[in-house]
């Protein structure tokens, strides 16, 4: 159980960053995938922007690729190593799964993007716009 407050909290649970308790996506299901990085122009909760400014979730390229690096090499290695598969069909095994995956990289990369610049905010101040 991951305690609220922290980033891995928002991050795991893809919940805005300042107040946790909306979700980063209008869609909960990745699998939608017209719907995938759909977003709410703010959060509904605490009025956090959640699109700061234009273009502002191209950084999350960054996040998305060492994710991509971390999971299709070790994959690959297992494959090879343990299962015996010839390093070809383990590439496109890893590539499938990859693919699989894709939806859920690119949320969780846009989760841990957004917590890099927006704190928790426990005084709930905001609150007070209300
Ligand atoms: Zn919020």
């Amino acid at each position: 159980m991951i305690k609220k407050g922290t980033k891995l909290y928002s991050i795991v649970h893809l919940k805005c960053p300042k107040c946790q308790e909306a979700n980063l996506f209008t869609d909960p299901n990745p699998y939608h995938l017209k719907k995938v990085l759909d977003m709410p122009p703010y959060c509904p909760v605490c009025r956090q922007d959640f699109i700061m400014e234009p273009g502002f979730y191209s950084g999350a390229l960054w996040i998305s690729y060492p994710f991509v690096v971390f999971i299709l090499i070790p994959l690959a290695v297992i494959q090879v190593i343990y299962f015996k598969f010839p390093l070809l069909l383990a590439f496109f095994i890893s590539l499938l799964i990859m693919l699989v995956l894709q939806p859920l990289i690119m949320r969780y990369s846009r989760a841990i993007w957004i917590n890099i610049f927006v704190k928790y905010d426990s005084d709930k101040m905001w609150l007070d716009d209300f």
